[in-house]
C-alpha cells in the first residue's frame, strides 16, 4: 500500500488564485503543496501581453507573469508539482487527494482549479489563439484599437465583450448561430441599439484565417439557414460562448451553483466543508481577472491559516 504524504495545506490549481495562495501560505510556514495541473500557471498562460496587472506599468507576457508568481512561492518554500489532482475524498479529516495512485492529506485543502473559456474546437483557432483570438475582451479589447473585431456567441458574456470593446475598435460584429440572443433583454437592447455594432444571425464561423505570423486576417462564416459560406475580414476574434468551472472532480462532494461553480460563503473563501477553501474563477464567475484571482488566492491562504490555528 502507498504511504500517505501529509501537508499542512494542499493547493490544487496554479493560476493567479492558487499561486497566491501558495506564496502566503509558504510565507505562513504552512509547507503547502501545489498541484500545478493540466495547464501549469492557468489560462494566463494562454494570453500573449497582459497589460492590466498592477506592478508592470510596461505589460508583461502571460507565461512570463505566471513564472514569476511560481518563483516567489518557490522562494518561501513552497513545494510546485506538475501533477493533476485525479480524486479527492473529503468526507472527514484530514481529507484525501489522490495524484494517479499517489495519495496525500491534509486538513485544509485549497481549491484554485479555474475555470476554462469554452471554445469552438476548430484547428485555427488553436494555431491562432493569442495571435487575434482571445476569450477575454477585458484583457485583449485594447489591442483593437481603431480595428474591426468579431464577437461570437449569443449570451451575456457575449453582449458583454461586444459592448466592451466598442471602447476600442471601429466595427464589432456579433456572430451568433440562431436568430434570437439568449442574453438578458438589457444586454439584448444595448448591443442591438450601438451604432458600431452589427449581427450576423444563424451564422456560425468555420474556419479563421491567418498565420502566427500575421495574425488573425479574417474568418470563414456559414449561413446555417442557406449553407452558404463568406468571407469576412476582421483583426480579432472574441469567442464568448461561456466557461466552464474546472469541478468536474468535486461534484457530488462540495456544494456547487447551477453552473457548477464552487458557492463560497459571502466574504469569504469557505466552501460548505470546513478546512476546503476556494479561490479565483472556480468560485468567481463575475470578475474573472487575473488580479482579482490572485487577491481571492491570498484570502484563501488567510482563511486556511486561520482555519488550522484553532483546530
Ligand atoms: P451562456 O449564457 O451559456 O451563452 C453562451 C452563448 O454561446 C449562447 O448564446 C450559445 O448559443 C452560444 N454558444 C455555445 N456554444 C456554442 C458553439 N459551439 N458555437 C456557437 N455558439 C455557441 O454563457 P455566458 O454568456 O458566458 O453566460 C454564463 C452565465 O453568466 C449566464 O447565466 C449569464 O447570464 C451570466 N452572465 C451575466 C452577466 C451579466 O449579468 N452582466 C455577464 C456575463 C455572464 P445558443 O444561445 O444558441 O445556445
Amino acid at each position: 500500500m502507498n504511504e500517505t504524504m501529509k501537508r499542512k495545506v494542499i493547493i490544487i490549481g496554479s493560476g493567479p488564485a492558487g499561486l497566491t495562495a501558495a506564496i502566503y501560505a509558504a510565507r505562513g510556514n504552512l509547507n503547502p503543496i501545489v498541484f500545478e495541473g493540466n495547464q501549469p500557471g492557468g489560462q494566463l498562460t494562454i494570453t500573449t501581453e497582459v497589460e492590466n496587472y498592477p506592478g508592470f506599468p510596461k505589460g508583461i507576457t502571460g507565461p512570463e507573469l505566471m513564472d514569476l508568481f511560481r518563483e516567489q512561492a518557490q522562494r518561501f518554500g513552497a513545494e510546485t508539482v506538475f501533477k493533476n489532482v485525479t480524486k479527492v475524498d473529503f468526507s472527514k479529516r484530514p481529507y484525501k487527494v489522490w495524484v494517479g495512485d499517489e495519495e496525500y492529506s491534509s486538513d485544509a485543502i485549497i481549491i484554485a482549479t479555474g475555470a476554462t473559456a469554452r471554445l469552438l474546437g476548430l484547428e485555427s483557432e488553436k494555431e491562432l489563439f493569442g495571435y487575434g483570438i482571445s476569450a477575454c475582451a477585458t484583457c485583449d479589447g485594447f489591442f483593437y484599437k481603431d480595428k474591426k473585431v468579431l464577437v461570437v456567441g449569443g449570451g451575456d458574456s457575449a453582449m458583454e465583450e461586444a459592448l466592451f470593446l466598442t471602447k476600442f475598435a471601429s466595427e464589432v460584429r456579433v456572430v451568433h448561430r440562431r436568430d434570437e440572443f439568449r442574453a438578458s433583454q438589457i444586454m439584448r437592447e444595448r448591443v442591438l441599439n450601438h451604432p458600431k455594432i452589427k449581427v450576423h444571425w444563424n451564422t456560425v464561423v468555420e474556419e479563421f484565417l491567418g498565420s502566427k505570423e500575421s495574425g488573425l486576417t479574417g474568418a470563414i462564416l456559414k449561413d446555417t439557414k442557406t449553407g452558404t459560406t463568406r468571407e469576412e475580414s476582421c483583426d480579432g476574434t472574441f469567442i464568448a460562448i461561456g466557461h466552464t468551472p474546472n469541478t468536474s472532480i468535486f461534484e457530488d462532494i462540495i456544494e456547487l451553483d447551477d453552473n457548477k461553480y464552487i458557492v463560497t460563503n459571502p466574504g469569504s473563501t469557505q466552501t460548505n466543508l470546513p478546512g476546503v477553501f476556494a479561490s479565483g474563477d472556480v468560485q468567481d464567475h463575475k470578475y474573472r481577472q487575473a488580479v482579482t484571482a490572485a487577491g481571492s488566492g491570498c484570502s484563501a491562504a488567510l482563511d486556511a491559516e486561520h482555519y488550522l490555528e484553532t483546530l
